[in-house]
């Protein structure tokens, strides 16, 4: 997608030290949005993503914290607010896994998952959203999954949270609407990240030959579909849940 302007914004992209929230970061700043690179346990990657877009003429800064803890989501906000004075797009994109048959699982697999995708995404929308609701615009982009919506063996726990940002995405869709704020959610299919890359060979072909258009996704690819739902074009869209999986559950 070429030709939308995000000069004048600022985005906040969670998890953005590598994968899909790097490439989101980096196709957000060539669009003009000045942009935060939040990170947790991998500074240095961070600091390298905030350079290259720097150094490709874009604006950004780091912002590192556990999205998952309640002082340090309000610390990342606040630093962003602090530094470039506004912010009007969140993505929140931090996630792990802890993949495991449930019989297996533990309630601390459970709860890892659970507040770093879920928890952390609702820290995050509960201390940006006075910013937003002042502005009157923003724009809050969930980095759901298509195993929110279809299951998956081993990801009771991944499963249940990327649900559950589904269910966070359409309540406070309903919430802000009238304010002029949109929350959406995309549901990436497999996208070649490191997530992906840790499947064994035999698991990557197995997903392969489910996928109608025979490849995994990129995280550009995701990361096009993040810039439409930021952009002005997209501000009637809310409380949606976007699919990029290649075909995959349609
Ligand atoms: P990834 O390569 O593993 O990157 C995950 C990112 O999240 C890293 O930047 C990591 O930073 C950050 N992170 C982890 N815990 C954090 C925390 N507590 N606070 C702040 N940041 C934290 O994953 P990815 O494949 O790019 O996935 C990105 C998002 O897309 C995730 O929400 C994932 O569930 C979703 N998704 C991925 C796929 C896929 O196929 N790859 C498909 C559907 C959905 P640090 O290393 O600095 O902690």
């Amino acid at each position: 997608m070429t030709g939308i302007d995000l000069g004048g914004k600022v985005a906040l992209v969670t998890g953005a030290s590598r994968g899909i929230g790097a490439a989101v970061a980096r196709r957000l700043a060539q669009a003009g949005a000045r942009v935060a690179v939040n990170y947790h346990a991998s500074p240095d990657a961070a600091t390298a993503i905030v350079a290259s877009i720097n150094d490709s003429g874009g604006e950004a800064i780091l912002a590192g914290g556990d999205v998952s803890q309640e002082e340090a989501a309000q610390s990342v906000i606040k630093r962003v607010v602090d530094h470039f004075g506004r912010v009007d797009i969140l993505v929140n994109n931090a996630g792990i896994t802890k993949d495991r048959l449930l019989l297996r699982m533990t309630p601390e697999d459970f709860d890892g998952v659970m507040n770093v995708n879920l928890r952390g995404a609702f820290l995050c929308t509960k201390y940006i959203m006075p910013h937003l609701i002042r502005q009157r615009s923003g724009r809050v982009i969930n980095m759901s999954s298509v195993v929110g919506l279809s299951g998956n063996p081993g990801q009771a726990n991944y499963a249940a949270a990327k649900a559950g940002l589904v269910g966070l995405t359409k309540a406070v869709a309903r919430e802000v609407a009238s304010r002029n704020v949109t929350v959406n959610a995309l549901a990436p299919g497999y996208i070649s990240t490191a997530m992906v890359d840790e499947l064994t060979e035999e698991t990557q072909k197995k997903i392969l030959s489910n996928i109608p258009m025979g490849r995994f996704g990129t995280a550009e690819d995701v990361a096009e579909a993040v810039v439409f739902i930021a952009s002005d074009g997209a501000s009637y869209i809310t409380g949606q849940v976007l699919t990029i999986d290649g075909g995959m559950i349609a």
